[in-house]
């Protein structure tokens, strides 16, 4: 089965972490403690042979904690991938993909680091039911790419039930879901940037039904995370992100194509990091929607749909909006676009599938929520 290997072990501070005998992947703790915003490369040593991890995107957070990503090309036998952490005083929260492999990491106390199953292999995507079509009007938005820089600003909304049920650094883990999700606006040419406004813990007690939940949470005035309205305006935040850990499905958006009242989203700590669920959610509030064939429906936007490429007897990829290929494949990180390529192939096509579009045509209006 597709996606069922993890790399079977990994070492941080000159400590084996896994149980597996012979740790397969190995990042220094001393290359990791002095890292900052504009450390160039780190060296990752990956079955016993170094590799090079070249920055393409990081950012020195408010905390002084850093996050970083980089990757590295594919040599001979040896697959190419990526690494995106945030170092924190906890230690180091990570994603590592390689080829098809996939690796969590999380710290876990006194300087140790654990490495944590990825539920997105296990949970739909979405609860079942369509997400409704929000109030956006494609007529109301400008040219593509006319704004500057939108800078979109997400408060973390964290359950207590979140903080509990993850072992690691709960904030790290919302920051490297944003480090990731700026990866794919980065690797796209989207002139967009996630960052956090605030990092708040409710004491609400998630109800198990991501749906519920996510409406408590966008409701003012229902006796539920009712604060949340009041902190949303303290921190500016354009988005408000519920970070939660009892669902049977990895996220939810309110809308597709979503107004200021409609910016609310909603993640499993279970599937935060790895496959860019974050940066999906955000993409259904900029007006984007699935891939054509699961998800056929033309509005806001009738090119707006995410693609995937399952080439003859080799793993194939999706888009971060689109869903699994019909036999599996991997989610990387780029917005479907006929502009952009992907081990030459494009990611998208112009009539269809052109997500980056869509973001260049909103960024700016979800930049402006507050
Ligand atoms: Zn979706």
């Amino acid at each position: 089965m597709l996606h069922s290997r993890l790399l079977p072990g990994l070492l941080l501070a000159g400590t084996s972490l896994a149980t597996a005998a012979a740790p397969s992947l190995k990042l220094q703790e001393a290359a990791t403690s002095a890292l900052h915003a504009g450390t160039p490369a780190l060296m990752l040593e990956i079955e016993g042979r170094p590799v090079a991890v070249r920055r393409e995107h990081s950012r020195a957070l408010a905390t002084g904690d850093v996050a970083w990503s980089g990757s590295w090309d594919a040599t001979g036998q040896a697959a190419g991938g990526e690494l995106s952490l945030v170092r924190s005083p906890a230690g180091i929260t990570a994603v590592v993909h390689r080829g098809e492999d996939l690796l969590r990491i999380v710290p876990v106390g006194g300087g140790r680091h654990q490495t944590l199953p990825l539920a997105t292999r296990q949970l739909p995507m979405h609860p079942p039911g369509d997400i409704p079509v929000g109030p956006l009007k494609p007529s109301a938005v400008g040219p593509a790419g006319a704004a500057p820089t939108s800078r979109v600003r997400l408060l973390v909304v964290a359950t207590a039930d979140a903080v509990a049920g993850y072992p690691g650094d709960l904030r790290a883990l919302a920051e490297l879901s944003i480090a990731e999700s700026n990866l794919t606006y980065q690797r796209s040419g989207v002139d967009m940037d996630v960052e956090l406004a605030g990092y708040v813990v409710t004491p609400y007690e998630e109800s198990g039904n991501m749906e519920q939940d996510l409406r408590r949470l966008r409701s003012p005035g229902d006796g539920h995370m009712d604060e949340v309205h009041a902190l949303r305006d303290q921190h500016a935040a354009d988005v408000v992100l519920l970070l939660m850990n009892r669902a049977f499905a990895c996220g939810l958006a309110d809308q597709i194509g979503a107004d200021a009242d409609g910016a609310f989203v909603a993640v499993l700590e279970q599937c935060a990091a790895g496959e860019y669920v974050l940066a999906h959610e955000i993409g259904h509030l900029a007006g984007a929607r699935h891939d054509i064939k699961r998800d056929p429906a033309v509005a806001p936007f009738a090119f707006g749909h995410g693609y995937w490429y399952q080439p003859p007897r080799a793993l194939g990829w999706r888009t971060v909006m689109s869903y699994d290929c019909p036999t599996g494949c991997r989610r990387i990180p780029y917005w479907s676009s006929p502009d952009l390529l992907h081990e030459g192939q494009p990611t998208g096509n112009r009539n269809e599938a052109d997500n980056r579009r869509v973001l260049e045509l909103t960024r700016a209006k979800i930049a402006g929520f507050r």
